[in-house]
């Protein structure tokens, strides 16, 4: 009884802090119950995230229903459609998948071939694998040219008709997080081997990568902790899926002006044991280049022994899933013609192994909170009477977890004007697992959007920090970079905590035990209040954004500068 009453007795100074917090600063939006606003998110994400929609895998029945949901949703909240059909935008995906019996990985030299198992390599799917190729292999460090940071792995090495064997890590690159974490994507790689006359890659994961960690993801966007390395990885193994059940399918936007492995004939992923294999009779070991790349240390380049033969069997399919688009009509005669994006994805990666006896990977922190998060946001402006004078355009999208493909393809297909686009803002389970203390954002000082966050946080006397964990390549593993890449500024979020404290406990032990996992279900821990406080904070961003007579920019010293248009 006891324990009851002082329950209730924090509840209530826990809801009058919240009142007097908005009472001091919240001028745009009424007053909230945080309380009541997060048991409102959290009713969308017990939808989303129910064992029913089977973890809403890209192209499946879950997914479906999700998106009729979100459509009902959208107009329930008073978004008009801004898909190409209602509130639909079709995106058809290509599937591929190895046949293992048809496809093999051999290594020739003098005195024989040796024919490589999975346990030594794989290869990718993502890529336009040739039915048979056969090519020399260099090694080229970490397979990078940066000319800004004055660096070159290609240097004097001629990959013309060749294999670029690499360590998928950006180790010895000294540049800012969001540049390594850009030219570390396996698209950016690609690009710059195949100019430098490359028909393929092999990839070795980056050490500093924790085991197995490459397996259950199916793209960029999906990496799990450890990338950089684990992008690529994950790619190379042509994405496992939630289950890890031997090779799956590789998914890729069906239009063949957005696929980016074009002409790379070989894609393979190199394990520790395989390793050694190729480094064969190149006075070279795995081991003496696994130290260096664990220790961020230059890599030798040089050539390996031997060619290398590819045969690939893809059995190819048509999927179709759509991105799902509501729009709140700006209120100005001209900035209502422009659009703040916020974006979320829809999809996770569906049925697979168990765990403890569960198949199914519901995603709820993975993204069905931050879909519930652009729905509440939705209603609060609805409720609030919001007259943003620019439009806000609230996008769900598919693909994700197959690597941002459905935020691509609407980045490059939007359903408005894309000169029109000024800013994304993109929630990709930003984590509200303890009370919100500190926002963590993602491309803070890369736009005029991070000086507004500030505004908005500080509203909310929350303070903001800057991605505390660069290397996990954050800035780009998620759909804010679809938008990035096209030159529009945006930002992504976490909860903050600070090292060492409770709070970075939590998130980790979480990224540990329930990433991409079936724990991350409805069965687990989340602060709704501060999820619903953190939502305020981003309708607050919204809003900010919107009415900002100018556009937002990139700083001058912004390395994603040069996409803008
Ligand atoms: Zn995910």
């Amino acid at each position: 009884m006891a324990g009851r009453r002082v329950v209730i007795l924090l509840r209530k100074v826990r809801y009058m802090k919240n009142l007097v917090i908005l009472a001091l600063g919240a001028a745009t939006l009424f007053a909230a119950d945080f309380v009541a606003e997060g048991d409102r998110w959290w009713a969308h994400i017990q939808f989303l995230a129910d064992d029913s929609l089977q973890g809403r895998e890209t192209g499946s029945d879950g997914y479906r229903e999700a998106v009729k949901y979100v459509a009902g949703k959208m107009e329930t909240f008073g978004l008009k459609p801004a898909g190409t059909s209602g509130y639909l935008q079709q995106v058809k995906f290509e599937t591929r998948q190895l046949v293992d019996e048809e496809s093999s990985i051999t290594i020739a030299r003098e005195g024989g071939e040796e024919v490589l198992d999975r346990l030594d390599a794989t290869q990718s799917t993502r890529a336009d694998l040739a039915p048979a190729a056969e090519a020399a292999m260099v090694f080229v460090g970490y397979g990078l040219r940066v000319p800004e940071a004055k660096y070159d792995d290609l240097a004097g090495v001629d990959l013309r008709g060749k294999i670029a064997v690499y360590v998928n890590s950006t180790g010895a690159l000294d540049a800012p997080g969001p540049v390594k974490s850009h030219v570390g994507t396996a698209a950016e790689r690609w690009t710059l081997l195949k100019a430098a006359g490359a028909i393929g890659t092999a990839t070795i994961m980056n050490p500093r990568t924790p085991a197995g960690a490459a397996g259950g993801r199916g793209g960029r966007g999906a990496a799990p902790a450890g990338a950089p390395a684990a992008t690529d990885a994950a790619d190379a193994a042509g994405g496992r899926g939630a289950g890890g059940r031997g090779p799956q399918k590789a998914f890729l936007l069906a239009d063949p002006e957005l696929q980016e492995s074009v002409g790379q004939k070989v894609a393979i992923a190199i394990t520790r044991r395989g390793g050694d294999k190729f480094f064969a009779g190149s006075g070279h070991t795995m081991d003496e280049i696994m130290k260096l790349a664990a220790e961020n240390q230059p890599l030798p380049k040089f050539p390996l022994v031997g060619t290398l033969r590819t045969k690939a069997t893809v059995k190819r399919e048509m999927v179709e899933a759509p991105n799902v688009a509501g729009v709140l009509p700006g209120s100005d005669p001209k900035l209502k013609d422009e659009y703040v994006i916020m974006s979320a994805h829809l999809d996770h990666v569906g049925v697979g192994r168990a765990i403890n006896g569960d198949t199914v990977y519901n995603g709820a922190m993975d993204d069905a909170s931050g879909i519930a998060t652009i729905l509440e946001i939705a209603r609060i402006m609805k409720d609030s009477g919001a007259k943003p004078k620019r439009s806000i355009l609230f996008l769900a999208v598919a693909g994700e977890e197959k690597g941002e493909l459905g935020s691509r393809y609407f980045a490059s297909r939007p359903t408005v004007d894309r000169k029109h686009i000024v800013a994304d803002i993109n929630l990709d389970m930003f984590m509200p697992l303890f009370e919100l203390k500190t926002i963590e954002v993602q491309g803070l000082a890369e736009s005029t959007l991070g000086d507004t966050i500030r505004e908005a946080a500080n509203e909310f006397e929350v303070k903001v920090q800057a991605d505390k964990e660069p290397d996990q390549n954050r800035f780009i593993r998620s759909d804010q970079y679809s938008f990035i890449r096209d030159g529009v500024p945006s930002l992504a979020f976490k909860f903050g905590y600070e090292f060492g404290t409770p709070e970075d406990k939590i998130f980790h032990d979480w990224i540990r035990d329930r990433y991409h996992k079936p724990s991350d279900d409805l069965n687990q821990p989340v602060n709704k209040a501060s999820a619903a406080k953190f939502n305020r904070i981003i309708a607050s961003l919204l809003l900010r954004v919107a009415d900002n007579p100018a556009r937002p920019q990139w700083k001058d010293d912004s390395f994603f500068k040069r996409f803008a248009k």
